[in-house]
């Protein structure tokens, strides 16, 4: 075992990047679930890296004391060649400053995964394991849905996951995720075996039903409130080829088309079929995409018939694989987006003329005004029974049916920082005034709890995690005493 040389305080973000190092290293060569302090050559001797040419740096910013290592190169004592080969730490700083966990980057919220601090970047954790007789799958921490889909798809299996290419699987998982297959099998948490996790005390813990289920809850929703998780264990599932489709509407079908959407949403009961609309407002124009989906080579009969002879609609539809579906939404770059929900508990014709007539409404003034990009609303349509699968998880904190709702997820994309504010109060608007038409419909959604992946900074903890607040305070004072975590961005409990 290695000796210590200096320890870096128990509360520096620096302890948990070394720890989460360390751990690795202990996962990956002896099996170790636990060990004593970490080891590592220190502040002095990492301090003397910086500013030389050393041989294992692998890059230098130009502003700060920051630098990008490999883990092996420097933080272990002594260095061996046990350490993973895939294991990358940034350190974009050093100081005890706010620090910044990253999976896949996608948080619209700033400081979520980013920061002027010190960035640990979970890129390096990049492996797929998979365990055929168990059917799962240990997945790093730092990939993205499209390796994994890319590794399971072609031998015929599948992980409830994500629904476009480039999102990371761990702020995705830590949040809920909302899935194609969630009708059939929940949320991606409802899949969830097991994590490993470095604690803001340097200790590595796996947190399963079974193991510190204390952990498992609050991870279940909680992101980053409890420390680093490396690695995360799913059920995998048989995939065949999926039918999938879109209808594309312009401005004037638009509103012919929502009878059919809400006869569908009211009484489809196969958990198979998944429908979303994508109202769109870019370059002065409105259009909706209603994107069909059918997780077997072709639906049953009849069911998708209605919305395919929507009046006007461009229609294409067929059988393919489920990585060409993935790779039909690819996500677009903006300098600035954000996105918050407006949540709904059924979709009525008005609601959806309604939903429509915003899009519009905001995407011609911000364009007009306010260096608009583009401005999407995205309409949910799950089972009532989408919470049905799982157990008890830091988010949603119920899942009785009446606590059911669908987020309408909105996205707002623009170029100029001079324009925040604007666009920031236009979309709370937004939201405001869509939760007003739901509640004159008389929906009862003063409280939904709000899904934490998309909605926007600066909402209300309560309006998320509901009752399950005071229990998750009281976790994190077991596992964060030092309010470690603190430092980082995120919904902090
Ligand atoms: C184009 C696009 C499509 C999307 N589609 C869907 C969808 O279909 N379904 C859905 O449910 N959501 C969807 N989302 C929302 C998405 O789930 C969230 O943005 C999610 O947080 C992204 O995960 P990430 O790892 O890429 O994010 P990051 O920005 O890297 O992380 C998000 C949060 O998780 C924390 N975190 C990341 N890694 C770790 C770790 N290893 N340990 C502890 N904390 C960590 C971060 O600190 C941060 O607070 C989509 C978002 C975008 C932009």
């Amino acid at each position: 075992m290695p000796s210590s040389k200096l320890r870096i305080p128990y509360d520096s973000p620096l302890f948990i990047i070394f720890a989460v190092v360390t751990a690795v290293w202990y996962s990956n060569s002896a099996g170790f679930h636990t060990f004593p302090r970490l080891t590592h050559h220190g502040e002095d001797a990492l301090g003397s890296y910086i500013g030389q040419e050393h041989p294992h740096l692998r890059r230098t910013f130009t502003t700060g004391r920051c630098l990008v290592l490999r883990s092996r190169d420097v933080l272990l004592d002594p260095p061996t060649p046990m350490i993973s080969q895939e294991l990358e730490i940034q350190i974009l700083g050093w100081t005890r400053t706010p620090f910044a966990i990253s999976g896949g980057g996608h948080a619209l919220n700033p400081g979520f995964s980013s920061t002027t601090g010190i960035h640990v970047s979970m890129s390096g954790f990049d492996t797929l394991e998979w365990h055929k007789d168990e059917n799962t799958i240990d997945i790093g921490a730092g990939l993205r849905w499209d390796h994994v889909f890319d590794y399971l798809n072609p031998e015929g299996y599948t992980v409830v996951g994500g629904r476009v290419r480039g999102v990371g699987v761990a702020g995705f998982i830590l949040g809920g995720g909302l899935s194609f297959k969630t009708n059939q099998l929940g949320l991606t948490i409802d899949t969830l075996k097991s994590c490993e996790v470095v604690l803001p005390n340097g200790t590595f813990v796996r947190a399963s039903h079974d193991e510190n289920p204390d952990l498992f809850f609050g991870l279940k929703g909680g992101f980053n409130n409890f420390g680093i998780v490396t690695k995360f264990t799913l059920g995998v599932y048989p995939q065949t080829d999926i039918w999938g489709g879109t209808v594309i509407l312009a401005e004037k079908d638009i509103g012919g088309a929502h009878d059919a959407v809400v006869k569908f949403a009211d009484t489809v009961t196969d958990p198979k079929a998944t429908l979303n609309i994508i109202y769109e407002y870019a370059e002065g124009e409105l259009n909706a995409i209603v994107i069909l989906f059918y997780d077997a080579p072709s639906p049953p009969p009849g069911l998708f018939d209605e919305l395919l002879s929507i009046p006007n609609g461009k229609v294409t539809a067929a059988s393919m694989s489920f990585a060409t579906l993935l790779s039909a939404g690819q996500p677009r770059n903006t300098p600035r987006r954000i996105q918050d929900v407006a949540p709904v508990q059924k979709y009525t014709p008005k609601l959806l003329d309604s939903i429509a007539n915003e899009t519009k409404h905001w995407g011609s003034f911000l364009e007009k005004n306010h260096s608009g990009h583009f401005f999407d609303y995205v309409v949910e349509v799950f089972l009532p029974t989408y919470y049905s699968h799982g157990t008890e998880s830091a988010w949603p904190p119920s899942r009785d049916p009446a606590s059911v709702h669908y987020p309408v997820n909105i996205a707002f994309a623009w170029y100029e920082k001079a324009h925040d504010q604007a666009v920031w109060d236009a979309l709370k608007a937004s939201v405001a005034k869509l939760r007003a038409d739901a509640e004159a419909e008389g929906q009862r959604i003063e409280n939904a709890e709000l899904y934490p992946n998309l909605v926007i900074e600066g909402t209300p903890l309560e309006r998320m995690y509901g009752k399950n607040l005071p229990r998750l305070r009281a976790l994190r004072d077991v596992y964060d005493p030092e309010r470690v975590m603190d430092l980082t961005g995120g919904w902090r409990f």
